[in-house]
């Protein structure tokens, strides 16, 4: 008789149970929209158990779910993939399955290699022994738990880790510790570079195990504002302003679940040319460190990665850590699963990715040599650049053009779209835009964000105002609800077929 269960730290997941020998349960949605990581133990006699995930359109990229392996360890063994030969997903009836070995006495089976909270605990003492490691309690989460932040060397230049901001995305945790515990063997470059890394950002998330992407009420990593709702991230921003620099910032996630390794800069038209370029030197620094257990590569790098956000562009940590600090920022999508030579990667080759990016920081503080980086070409950058306005999405089917204060967007064909941000600042009671129009149709949104001019911050809140285009024989002023004294506006321009023109203010 087998018998599932969560009844440990860090198990997650709903509806389990056992149907005719075969184990069925579906991820945890903890205030999300998207579900993906999943952990639970099986007791029984032992032999091949069939487990099968439910509700699996509910995962975030759910049309890549057949390139996943799960894990489990037998007898608190190490953990290590299923036979992937055994997986299968089947989207029509929402369905994955595979097969997982199990012995007698318990078995835990997971998405992919856990980073519970016990090792984040066993990580952070066992590095607070280490000589020039300061370990800060900087805050506590919302369910009381600490919220620390390590400190290694005393350096000019500031290197930042964050990882889990989305609680599930283990792999990051893996690279943070990686770079962590290799800094620590070069007290050089320590004398040179002060480092500062959070290993767990939503820590309840971490111990509770939810996947925490897209948490209402607001996106741990979309909270950079005047008002962030996470404790953790109002720490953080805190304890970074007392400290007051920042070089470099890896913000370390994973990706969805068919994708590889991928690093993404600060929003592209938010970066001068100078800093994309400076951004993919890192990069590519990178891509000739990387193990091959686990390669990163610049040419993966994913133009898709750009649309990431909407209104809330800007209050990522990388975002903020870039406008407050001028710092070099970039995202570090780690993958679950495979790489891109098709080689299913392990806690060891995300670990040796983390000492990949220890050195990629050395080398760019000038502190190790850099290694050859000819044969790695930097990614064009393809966001068209202007003085008053800022691209949030890639423009499709729309031509983008300014000329002084207005912006024009031109589309010939109906399926124009295009998302910009004007970064003028307007008082509520003079937020308005001017607009003229020419063409059958289209729609436009606009978001006014609200602006903290003391903090020179998004506040977080968000207003939005709709409107079908009609033709204009001269320019219309429409004026817009602010959520604050201050706002920005963002406007999003829908089944575009002709031409706009817009000016703010
Ligand atoms: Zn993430």
């Amino acid at each position: 008789m087998i018998h599932a269960h969560t009844n440990f730290p860090g198990g997650s997941v709903r509806d389990l149970r056992v149907e005719g020998g075969v184990i069925r349960f579906a991820a945890v949605r903890h205030e999300s929209v998207y579900s993906m990581w999943w952990q639970f133990a099986l007791n029984g006699p032992g032999g091949p158990v069939r487990c099968i995930w439910e509700s699996t359109d509910e995962v975030l990229g759910s049309d890549g779910l057949d390139l996943v392996v799960p894990v489990y360890t037998t007898a608190g063994g190490s953990w290590r993939r299923v036979d992937p030969r055994t997986c299968y997903h089947n989207p029509r009836v929402r369905e994955f399955g595979f097969m997982v070995p199990t012995a007698a006495g318990e078995t835990r089976v997971a998405y992919c290699y856990p980073y519970d909270w016990d090792r984040v605990e066993a990580f952070i003492a066992d590095v607070a022994q280490q000589p020039g490691v300061t370990v800060r309690e900087v805050g506590k989460s919302e369910g009381g738990r600490p919220f620390r932040v390590l400190k290694l060397g005393q350096g000019e230049r500031h290197l930042w880790l964050t990882a889990r901001h989305h609680a599930g995305e283990t792999p990051g945790a893996y690279v943070l510790e990686g770079a962590v515990r290799e800094l620590l063997q070069h007290p050089r470059w320590l004398a040179s570079m002060t480092m500062h890394a959070a290993p767990a950002m939503d820590v309840d998330g971490v111990a509770e195990g939810w996947y925490g992407k897209e948490r209402e009420p607001r996106d741990f990593n979309r909270d950079y504002c005047a008002r962030p709702c996470r404790p953790e991230v109002r720490a953080l921003m805190a304890y970074a302003e007392g400290i007051g620099k920042a070089d470099l910032i890896l913000d370390l996630h994973a990706p969805a679940p068919p994708d590889f390794s991928f690093l993404v800069p600060v929003k592209e038209s938010s970066l001068s040319l100078q800093e994309w370029v400076a951004t993919w030197e890192f990069g590519r620094m990178l891509d000739a460190l990387a193990p091959r257990s686990c390669p990163v590569r610049v040419m993966d790098a994913q133009p898709g990665a750009m649309n990431w956000s909407g209104e809330t562009m800007g209050q990522t940590s990388t975002g903020w850590f870039h406008r407050r600090f001028g710092a070099i920022a970039a995202t570090l999508e780690t993958t679950y699963h495979h790489s891109h030579d098709g080689r299913l990667v392990t806690p060891r080759g995300w670990l040796a990715l983390g000492k990949a990016v220890a050195h990629a920081a050395a080398a760019q503080s000038g502190l190790r040599s850099r290694p050859d980086v000819a044969d790695i070409e930097l990614p064009r950058s393809r966001v068209p650049r202007f003085a008053h306005w800022q691209c949030v999405h890639w423009p499709q089917g729309v031509t983008l053009h300014e000329e002084g204060q207005w912006l024009e967007a031109r589309s010939p064909n109906p399926d124009g779209y295009a998302w910009v941000f004007s970064p003028r600042v307007l008082a509520a009671e003079a937020a308005r835009f001017r607009y003229e129009y020419a063409g059958p149709g289209g729609a436009l949104a606009v978001h006014a964000r609200g602006y903290d001019p003391d903090r020179d911050l998004s506040t977080g809140d968000t207003s939005l105002t709709t409107l079908e285009l009609r033709p204009t024989r001269r320019p219309r002023t429409v004026t817009v609800a602010s959520p604050d004294p201050w706002c920005q506006l963002f406007f999003r321009m829908k089944h575009l077929r002709g031409t706009l023109r817009l000016a703010v203010g």
